[in-house]
């Protein structure tokens, strides 16, 4: 009996051109969270070796999003400080006149 640790990554055909072959790759995933890009470095993905499209596992991807969730779990003690509201007094700006 074996049990099944990991997902194998296995090459699967690409059904964006049916020609290419999605193959599994490392890659660095990009996503933006709260207006921050996030870089996500390792992820698991295939990319399609004739068209490039890219396919993410969902498993991964939902665990991505559990992990940036920011109300998931215990509260987040990193917040930036927000910038004060200031009015915006046109006088106070200098006018570049030349
Ligand atoms: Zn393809």
């Amino acid at each position: 009996m074996q049990e099944h640790n990991l997902p194998v990554l296995e090459s699967i055909p690409c059904n964006e051109c049916a020609a290419g072959l999605m193959t599994p790759r490392l890659i660095t995933y990009f996503t933006w969270l709260g207006g921050e890009l996030i870089t996500v470095p390792d992820f698991p993905a295939w990319i399609c070796d004739m068209c490039g499209r890219r396919e993410y596992d969902e498993k991964s991807i939902s665990w991505l999003k559990m992990l940036l969730a920011p109300n998931a779990g215990k509260p987040t003690r990193k917040r930036k400080p927000a910038p004060r509201s200031r009015p915006l007094s046109s006088s106070s700006r200098p006018t570049p006149e030349s």
